[in-house]
């Protein structure tokens, strides 16, 4: 996949902290790309230099192969996005908020009932936006960030203050944008589980530094097999003799770890020994599990309060 944005060696400092430092990141195409970071680790800061509300002090930033200092007011009908909580007019309806922004941008009205159906918020459309709940409120945000269809969102922790059915929707709603209509979906959240369950890329920073970058499905899946077996004792006694070390023992599944090389001939072993093998599976390691292996105490970049 081709990159749409790419971020190279960007820092930004507020007074004497740096809250970005050096990060470089590739965004594909087509992706729905999961920014992770505690709170305070920079996410936002990264994003508003992004679309270009803030500057960068140093480095470079590519949107679809220009940089953005050349893309000036053009880059919004390529980039919607949702970063802070947006600001409404309370006394306004959502449609004549969402009215309004086309309105004075010159742009078609008919996106509005587009945009107010695709969030799920048309039913309401008519009512005024400061007697919306928290959850309509994120809903009209997307809306906006929805207008005129651009190919890019950059969404700032969307799902904040939702309900678990909420969140639930919004995860389900950006897959669905990303795999039918082909958006690219820059989204932030300090929530590991709820990356875990969207995306397909994932960054994560920490007090403005990138501890890690690459494929969701690469990151998680570890040196460790699973398998099921009948004959539990001869199999653990198999693998032990051939110094394999077991990691987990649970439900009658033996976890272990090896190369996928070696593989083929601990299964072709075990059959060989009329063992009964229901199940030989890698196991995936949780987003959860490799933070931990990423902020053990030996490792010099420690993850600062990822679950507050
Ligand atoms: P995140 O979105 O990951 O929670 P932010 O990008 O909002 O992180 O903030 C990163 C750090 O930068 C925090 O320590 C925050 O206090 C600081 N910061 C953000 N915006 C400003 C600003 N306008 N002035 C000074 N410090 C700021």
């Amino acid at each position: 996949m081709e990159s749409i944005i790419t971020l190279s060696n960007v820092s930004k400092s507020y007074q004497l902290q740096q809250v970005v430092k050096n990060l470089s990141l590739i965004i594909p195409e087509g992706s729905l790309y999961g920014f992770l970071g505690p709170n305070g680790a920079g996410k936002t800061t990264t994003m508003r230099i992004l679309i270009g509300l803030i500057e960068a002090d140093n480095g470079e930033i590519f949107l679809k192969g220009k940089n953005i200092k050349e893309w000036n007011k053009s880059l919004f009908n390529h980039v919607g996005c949702f970063i802070d909580t947006p600001s409404y007019y309370p006394n306004l309806t959502a449609y004549e908020n969402l009215a309004y922004i086309q309105k004075i941008t010159n742009k078609p009205l008919s996106e509005v009932n587009r945009v107010l159906k695709i969030t799920g918020i048309f039913h309401v459309k008519d009512k005024k936006v400061k007697n919306f709940s928290m959850g309509m409120k994120q809903r009209l945000g997307l809306a906006f960030a929805m207008l005129n269809d651009p190919d890019i969102l950059i969404l700032d922790e969307p799902t904040n203050g939702l309900d678990p059915e909420g969140i639930h929707e919004i995860r389900n709603f950006l897959i669905n944008l990303c795999k039918n209509e082909g958006k690219t979906i820059f989204v932030s959240s300090h929530n590991l589980a709820e990356i875990e369950m969207m995306a397909d890329y994932i960054a994560l920073i920490n007090q403005g530094e990138l501890i890690y970058d690459g494929k969701l499905d690469d990151i998680l899946i570890s040196k460790e097999y699973i398998v099921k077996v009948k004959q539990t004792e001869e199999v653990i006694q198999m693998l032990t003799s051939r110094g394999l070390e077991i990691t987990r023992l649970r439900d009658g599944k033996i976890s272990f770890k090896t190369d996928q090389n070696k593989i083929a001939f601990i299964n072709k072993q075990m059959t060989e020994k009329n063992v009964d093998v229901y199940e030989l599976t890698p196991r995936k390691r949780t987003l959860e599990e490799m933070f931990l292996d990423l902020t053990k105490k030996d490792n010099p970049k420690k993850v600062v309060g990822l679950y507050e």
